[in-house]
Protein backbone atom coordinates (compact mmCIF):
# COMPACT_ATOMS: atom_id res chain seq x y z
CA UNK A 1 0.00 0.00 0.00
CA UNK A 2 1.30 3.44 -0.78
CA UNK A 3 1.15 5.73 2.10
CA UNK A 4 0.93 9.73 1.76
CA UNK A 5 3.91 9.52 3.93
CA UNK A 6 6.56 7.27 4.55
CA UNK A 7 9.48 7.78 7.43
CA UNK A 8 12.50 5.84 6.95
CA UNK A 9 13.91 6.14 10.08
CA UNK A 10 17.69 5.80 11.08
CA UNK A 11 17.96 4.85 14.76
CA UNK A 12 20.29 2.69 16.82
CA UNK A 13 16.51 2.38 19.44
CA UNK A 14 13.94 1.37 16.88
CA UNK A 15 11.69 0.54 20.00
CA UNK A 16 10.90 4.22 20.49
CA UNK A 17 9.01 4.12 17.00
CA UNK A 18 5.93 4.85 16.58
CA UNK A 19 5.90 6.09 20.46
CA UNK A 20 3.05 8.42 20.60
CA UNK A 21 2.70 8.13 17.30
CA UNK A 22 0.77 4.96 17.82
CA UNK A 23 -2.13 6.39 19.38
CA UNK A 24 -4.92 9.16 18.92
CA UNK A 25 -5.30 10.53 15.65
CA UNK A 26 -2.09 10.05 14.63
CA UNK A 27 -2.18 6.44 15.53
CA UNK A 28 -5.80 5.67 13.66
CA UNK A 29 -4.28 7.25 10.65
CA UNK A 30 -1.70 5.12 10.94
CA UNK A 31 -3.72 1.77 11.19
CA UNK A 32 -5.77 3.62 7.84
CA UNK A 33 -2.54 3.74 6.13
CA UNK A 34 -2.33 7.68 5.32
CA UNK A 35 1.31 7.57 6.94
CA UNK A 36 3.60 4.60 7.10
CA UNK A 37 7.23 4.09 8.46
CA UNK A 38 9.97 1.37 8.80
CA UNK A 39 13.23 1.48 10.51
CA UNK A 40 16.80 0.63 10.38
CA UNK A 41 18.77 -0.86 13.71
CA UNK A 42 21.96 1.03 12.81
CA UNK A 43 23.55 -0.84 14.86
CA UNK A 44 23.02 -4.18 12.19
CA UNK A 45 25.57 -2.95 10.60
CA UNK A 46 28.15 -1.79 13.39
CA UNK A 47 31.50 -3.43 12.83
CA UNK A 48 33.12 -6.31 14.51
CA UNK A 49 32.08 -8.93 17.60
CA UNK A 50 30.55 -5.66 19.46
CA UNK A 51 28.74 -4.19 16.58
CA UNK A 52 30.60 -1.21 16.76
CA UNK A 53 28.71 2.19 15.61
CA UNK A 54 31.04 4.73 16.71
CA UNK A 55 34.42 5.90 17.68
CA UNK A 56 36.69 7.91 19.29
CA UNK A 57 36.79 11.76 17.47
CA UNK A 58 40.08 13.05 15.31
CA UNK A 59 41.39 15.64 16.93
CA UNK A 60 40.41 14.60 20.48
CA UNK A 61 37.75 15.93 22.92
CA UNK A 62 34.73 14.49 24.95
CA UNK A 63 32.41 11.93 23.47
CA UNK A 64 32.28 9.62 20.43
CA UNK A 65 31.27 10.09 16.78
CA UNK A 66 28.95 7.59 15.02
CA UNK A 67 31.24 6.33 12.16
CA UNK A 68 30.15 7.51 8.60
CA UNK A 69 30.49 3.78 7.49
CA UNK A 70 28.49 2.01 9.34
CA UNK A 71 25.98 4.77 8.72
CA UNK A 72 26.92 4.91 4.65
CA UNK A 73 25.75 1.04 4.95
CA UNK A 74 22.46 1.03 6.84
CA UNK A 75 21.24 4.04 5.01
CA UNK A 76 21.82 1.84 1.83
CA UNK A 77 19.81 -0.69 2.82
CA UNK A 78 16.56 1.54 2.41
CA UNK A 79 15.14 2.54 -1.15
CA UNK A 80 16.23 6.19 -2.28
CA UNK A 81 14.35 8.91 -0.71
CA UNK A 82 12.81 12.23 -2.32
CA UNK A 83 14.80 14.34 1.25
CA UNK A 84 17.18 12.99 3.94
CA UNK A 85 17.37 14.30 6.68
CA UNK A 86 19.79 14.74 9.89
CA UNK A 87 17.86 15.88 13.11
CA UNK A 88 20.58 18.03 14.48
CA UNK A 89 21.06 21.28 16.99
CA UNK A 90 22.82 22.83 14.37
CA UNK A 91 20.17 22.34 11.61
CA UNK A 92 17.68 24.76 10.18
CA UNK A 93 15.03 25.51 12.59
CA UNK A 94 11.67 23.44 11.79
CA UNK A 95 8.81 25.97 11.24
CA UNK A 96 5.26 25.21 10.30
CA UNK A 97 6.18 26.75 6.75
CA UNK A 98 9.28 23.63 6.23
CA UNK A 99 6.47 21.62 8.20
CA UNK A 100 3.90 21.89 5.59
CA UNK A 101 6.97 21.26 2.64
CA UNK A 102 7.58 18.14 4.16
CA UNK A 103 4.21 16.61 4.49
CA UNK A 104 3.75 16.97 0.72
CA UNK A 105 7.22 15.00 0.48
CA UNK A 106 6.01 11.54 0.21
CA UNK A 107 9.44 9.34 1.51
CA UNK A 108 11.54 11.49 4.03
CA UNK A 109 14.31 9.17 6.01
CA UNK A 110 15.37 10.69 8.84
CA UNK A 111 18.65 10.23 11.01
CA UNK A 112 18.63 10.35 14.76
CA UNK A 113 21.92 10.77 16.11
CA UNK A 114 23.67 9.59 19.61
CA UNK A 115 26.99 10.48 21.00
CA UNK A 116 28.13 14.11 20.02
CA UNK A 117 26.68 13.22 16.74
CA UNK A 118 28.00 11.29 13.08
CA UNK A 119 31.03 11.99 11.17
CA UNK A 120 30.42 14.94 8.61
CA UNK A 121 31.55 12.56 5.74
CA UNK A 122 28.32 11.08 5.63
CA UNK A 123 26.13 13.72 6.02
CA UNK A 124 28.26 15.73 2.83
CA UNK A 125 28.79 12.61 0.75
CA UNK A 126 24.95 11.71 1.02
CA UNK A 127 23.30 15.53 0.90
CA UNK A 128 21.99 15.35 4.49
CA UNK A 129 19.91 18.37 4.85
CA UNK A 130 20.14 19.31 9.02
CA UNK A 131 17.19 20.04 10.74
CA UNK A 132 16.96 21.29 14.47
CA UNK A 133 13.59 21.32 16.80
CA UNK A 134 15.07 24.19 18.91
CA UNK A 135 17.83 25.88 20.47
CA UNK A 136 18.96 23.24 23.47
CA UNK A 137 20.61 19.67 22.86
CA UNK A 138 18.93 16.36 23.22
CA UNK A 139 20.82 13.39 23.98
CA UNK A 140 19.48 11.91 20.94
CA UNK A 141 17.56 12.53 17.71
CA UNK A 142 14.54 10.04 18.41
CA UNK A 143 12.43 12.43 20.40
CA UNK A 144 13.76 15.54 17.54
CA UNK A 145 12.05 13.23 14.61
CA UNK A 146 8.89 12.02 16.51
CA UNK A 147 8.39 15.80 16.66
CA UNK A 148 8.96 16.27 12.92
CA UNK A 149 6.84 13.22 12.23
CA UNK A 150 4.27 14.20 14.29
CA UNK A 151 3.43 18.18 12.92
CA UNK A 152 3.84 16.87 9.71
CA UNK A 153 1.39 14.02 9.95
CA UNK A 154 -1.65 16.03 11.25
CA UNK A 155 -1.48 18.02 8.50
CA UNK A 156 -2.57 15.09 5.98
CA UNK A 157 -6.05 15.08 4.45
CA UNK A 158 -8.29 13.50 6.77
CA UNK A 159 -6.57 13.33 10.05
CA UNK A 160 -7.28 16.23 11.70
CA UNK A 161 -11.29 16.26 12.27
CA UNK A 162 -11.94 19.90 10.51
CA UNK A 163 -9.24 21.28 7.91
CA UNK A 164 -9.99 24.80 9.50
CA UNK A 165 -8.35 23.79 12.60
CA UNK A 166 -4.75 23.86 10.74
CA UNK A 167 -5.95 27.06 8.72
CA UNK A 168 -6.43 29.22 11.71
CA UNK A 169 -3.60 27.73 13.96
CA UNK A 170 -0.64 29.41 15.44
CA UNK A 171 1.83 30.05 12.58
CA UNK A 172 -0.77 29.54 9.22
CA UNK A 173 -0.51 33.13 8.33
CA UNK A 174 2.74 33.88 10.54
CA UNK A 175 0.42 34.96 13.77
CA UNK A 176 -0.02 33.08 16.74
CA UNK A 177 -3.34 31.84 17.72
CA UNK A 178 -6.00 33.50 19.31
CA UNK A 179 -7.26 32.71 23.12
CA UNK A 180 -9.90 29.76 22.91
CA UNK A 181 -12.75 29.32 25.71
CA UNK A 182 -15.70 27.41 26.33
CA UNK A 183 -18.59 25.97 28.93
CA UNK A 184 -19.01 27.47 31.63
CA UNK A 185 -19.82 30.90 30.08
CA UNK A 186 -19.20 32.43 33.63
CA UNK A 187 -16.44 30.02 36.10
CA UNK A 188 -16.46 30.31 39.80
CA UNK A 189 -12.67 29.79 40.60
CA UNK A 190 -12.36 27.41 43.53
CA UNK A 191 -10.06 30.86 44.71
CA UNK A 192 -13.60 33.00 44.78
CA UNK A 193 -13.16 34.64 41.55
CA UNK A 194 -15.51 34.84 38.56
CA UNK A 195 -14.66 34.81 35.35
CA UNK A 196 -16.48 35.18 32.21
CA UNK A 197 -15.68 34.23 28.81
CA UNK A 198 -15.27 37.09 26.53
CA UNK A 199 -19.09 38.69 26.07
CA UNK A 200 -18.78 38.70 21.98
CA UNK A 201 -17.95 34.87 21.63
CA UNK A 202 -21.43 33.82 23.22
CA UNK A 203 -22.94 36.83 20.80
CA UNK A 204 -23.78 35.12 18.09
CA UNK A 205 -22.49 37.73 15.42
CA UNK A 206 -19.86 36.24 13.27
CA UNK A 207 -18.42 39.21 12.21
CA UNK A 208 -17.69 40.43 15.01
CA UNK A 209 -16.21 37.27 16.37
CA UNK A 210 -13.75 36.78 13.28
CA UNK A 211 -12.52 40.65 13.70
CA UNK A 212 -12.05 39.98 17.82
CA UNK A 213 -9.99 36.57 17.13
CA UNK A 214 -8.29 38.51 14.04
CA UNK A 215 -7.14 41.47 16.91
CA UNK A 216 -6.06 38.82 19.39
CA UNK A 217 -4.21 37.04 17.08
CA UNK A 218 -2.12 40.46 16.90
CA UNK A 219 -1.77 41.40 20.16
CA UNK A 220 -0.95 37.79 21.43
CA UNK A 221 1.60 38.14 18.74
CA UNK A 222 2.81 41.66 19.43
CA UNK A 223 3.13 40.86 22.32
CA UNK A 224 5.04 37.22 22.88
CA UNK A 225 6.62 36.95 19.60
CA UNK A 226 6.85 40.01 17.65
CA UNK A 227 9.87 38.70 15.62
CA UNK A 228 7.01 36.64 13.51
CA UNK A 229 5.56 39.96 12.96
CA UNK A 230 8.78 41.30 11.68
CA UNK A 231 8.80 38.69 9.25
CA UNK A 232 5.56 39.20 7.71
N1 LIG B 1 27.48 17.51 19.89
C1 LIG B 1 26.26 17.95 19.32
C2 LIG B 1 26.22 19.48 19.29
O1 LIG B 1 26.77 20.11 20.19
O2 LIG B 1 25.61 20.05 18.35
C3 LIG B 1 25.06 17.43 20.11
C4 LIG B 1 24.86 15.97 19.97
S1 LIG B 1 23.40 15.41 20.79
C5 LIG B 1 24.01 15.01 22.36
C6 LIG B 1 23.07 13.85 20.08
C7 LIG B 1 22.06 13.85 18.95
O3 LIG B 1 20.82 14.35 19.40
C8 LIG B 1 22.40 14.66 17.74
O4 LIG B 1 23.28 13.98 16.88
C9 LIG B 1 21.04 14.91 17.11
O5 LIG B 1 20.66 13.83 16.27
C10 LIG B 1 20.11 14.93 18.32
N2 LIG B 1 19.68 16.29 18.74
C11 LIG B 1 20.08 16.94 19.86
N3 LIG B 1 19.52 18.15 19.95
C12 LIG B 1 18.72 18.30 18.86
C13 LIG B 1 17.89 19.35 18.38
N4 LIG B 1 17.75 20.49 19.05
N5 LIG B 1 17.21 19.15 17.23
C14 LIG B 1 17.35 17.99 16.54
N6 LIG B 1 18.14 16.96 16.94
C15 LIG B 1 18.82 17.10 18.08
Amino acid sequence: MKHKLNFNILTLFPEMFPGSLGMSLAGKALERGDWGYSTVNIRDYGIGTHNAVDDAPYGGGAGMVMRADVIESALLSLPKAVRKIYLSPRGKPLTQNLVQELAATPDITLLCGRYEGVDQRVLDAYDFEEVSIGDYVLSGGEPAALILMDACIRLLDGVMGNSETVSEESFSNGLLEYPHYTRPAEWQTRCGDTLDAPKVLTSGDHKKIAAWRDEERLDITRKIRPDLLEKK
